[in-house]
């Protein structure tokens, strides 16, 4: 039997073609999880600097961000979305840093368009405004924007960069143009932050047809100072919301669904929570994550990944690289949400802006 050996992160466990389900065929991991929906990261680069991923005392102008080469080229990214495609991939989502923020992005879209898989992307919506309709016409299905304040000055320290709450809000009516959605949008709560906010975002979307979703603030990384103290549970959000709107809870559209679902009683629409800190949701997890320079990563809070691009540079066939693929997700076990302790909080992850959000 022949073993193709894999270099680099996963040449300590050669793969043995012959022990993985025969490519095309879905894959699970260690606990039972199939892989359904890849992020590609495009860019470890963002015009901001929000305080809570990308803290400006880090990523400076001395920061090392990846040279243009160590980039996955379009074609790249391509070849190893239409293995998973293959492998049951059924939702691809663009994101970075600011994936806008990568020349001719919508070329990549056109080209991942064909895959068939559902395709949306992540953004902080201030480039929206030149680059909906491209997006749009080149066969992107919706987009999430990312605004974690509706008070201006409060949104200018989040974003630190000074970027107004208006710049945002064209950016989502000009998605809303393109017909690219319902449009999601993401609200990052800190506690004692911007959770004064949450009514008004709430009052803002609603009726809106766009969905509000509040994440809890999730210790990704290393470098944004992350602190219990400052989650607020989704539950209190929710009940927050509700003693203005009163709310009831809705089933998830999907089994493995991240965001819980509530809708006003009213019929003024619907919003969303992301409960990693105090929900875990590891066990219907279904994500992977390729990085801007091409390695694999399994979990949000990993820290390391698995090498495509030198396999990807070497020429390998197909054979090889769904091989590779295969054997690191089949080799998945991690579920970190579920046994986060102050002491893994404390250990050195990779950042939200490198393997993308
Ligand atoms: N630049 C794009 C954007 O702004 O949406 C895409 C990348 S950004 C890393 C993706 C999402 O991750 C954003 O909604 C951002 O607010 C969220 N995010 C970043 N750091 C986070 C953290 N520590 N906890 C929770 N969400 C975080």
């Amino acid at each position: 039997m022949k073993v193709i050996p894999i270099r680099s992160a996963l040449a300590a466990a050669p793969v043995d073609p012959a022990a993985l389900p025969p490519p095309g065929s879905p894959l699970a991991d260690r606990r039972g999880r199939e892989v359904h929906d890849l992020r590609i990261s495009v860019t470890d680069r963002c015009n901001f600097r929000c305080v809570y991923c990308m803290p400006r005392e880090v990523f400076d102008k001395d920061y090392p961000f990846l040279p243009r080469m160590d980039l996955l080229s379009f074609e790249e990214i391509l070849r190893v979305a239409r293995l998973f495609v293959a492998r049951g991939v059924r939702k691809i989502r663009i994101t970075g840093g600011e994936p806008l923020l990568r020349k001719n992005i919508e070329r990549l879209i056109e080209m991942l368009a064909p895959l068939g898989a559902e395709l949306t992307l992540t953004t902080n919506g201030v480039l929206l405004p030149r680059l909906a309709q491209k997006l749009k016409d080149a066969g992107l299905n919706r987009v999430t924007v990312s605004l974690d304040a509706l008070d201006d000055a409060l949104f200018r320290r989040m974003n630190d960069a000074d970027y107004p709450v208006s710049q945002v809000l064209e950016g989502i009516a000009a998605a809303a143009e393109a017909g690219l959605g319902p449009i999601k949008v993401n609200m990052v709560v800190k506690r004692g932050t911007n959770d004064v906010d949450i009514e008004a975002m709430a009052r803002r979307f609603r009726g809106s047809g766009h969905i509000l979703r509040f994440i809890e603030f999730m210790d990704v990384g290393s470098s944004n100072g992350w602190k219990m103290d400052e989650v607020l549970p989704s539950s209190e959000v929710v009940a927050r919301i509700h003693r203005h709107f009163p709310l009831e809870p809705v089933d998830p559209n999907y089994s493995g669904e991240v965001a819980e679902r509530w809708r006003y009683v009213d019929g003024g629409g619907e919003i969303g929570v992301i409960s990693s800190v105090t929900q875990a949701f590891c066990s219907t997890c279904t994500r992977i994550r390729l990085s801007t320079e091409g390695k694999l990563y399994t979990c949000l809070f990993a820290q390391a990944g698995h090498d495509l691009r030198s396999l990807l540079r070497a020429e390998a066939d197909d054979i090889r690289l769904d091989a590779a693929i295969a054997s690191v997700w089949q080799g998945r076990e991690d579920r970190y949400s579920e046994i986060r302790t102050a002491h893994t909080a404390a250990a050195r992850k990779i950042e939200m802006s490198y393997i993308g959000g």
